[in-house]
């Protein structure tokens, strides 16, 4: 099929995206291509002091938060406001829905939501419209699990 060929990510074309290209940044963009799923950005920082690269934490936000500013990555918020974030390889973004509980995430369709998004944008002549729709709650077997222990 067509769309499996597409390209793999390039992490240096996405760091040049943010701005200068740094080794620190190149290294800070990579660990959420390699990453399944969402990584959170104190996680991420501690990994890359355990691998011996020296960079500090705020050196990670700033580069993820960028790197979701520029449209390749999507940010969300566990329940304690910590900032996670997932790698997006190609120009559509996803919605996901997520777990609070064990952090499962699954993409879900959002085509109602972009239709939305796109019709306000324009209505009110907005360019470059962004938006961030964030779902999240129980997964079916945290679900479970909360209401055998009488929580709901
Ligand atoms: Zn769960
Ligand atoms: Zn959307």
């Amino acid at each position: 099929m067509e769309r499996e060929r597409q390209h793999a990510p390039t992490p240096l074309a996405d760091v040049t995206l943010i701005g200068r290209h740094t080794q620190q940044r190149t290294v800070v963009v990579e660990a959420p291509i390699q990453a399944e799923g969402f990584v959170d950005a104190q996680a991420l920082h501690n990994q890359l002091a355990t691998a011996g690269s020296p960079v500090g934490l705020s050196t990670v936000y700033r580069t993820l938060t960028a790197l979701a500013a520029a449209g390749r990555a999507d940010m969300i918020r566990d329940t304690g406001g910590e900032r996670l974030f997932r790698y997006r390889p190609g120009p559509e973004h996803r919605h996901y829905l997520i777990c609070t509980q064990c952090g499962l995430s699954r993409p879900v369709d959002s085509g109602p939501v972009e239709e939305w998004a796109d019709t306000i944008a324009r209505t009110c002549g907005f360019a470059n419209a962004r938006h961030t729709v964030e779902l999240s709650g129980a997964c079916p077997d945290c679900g479970r699990r909360l209401a055998a222990a009488g929580r709901p």
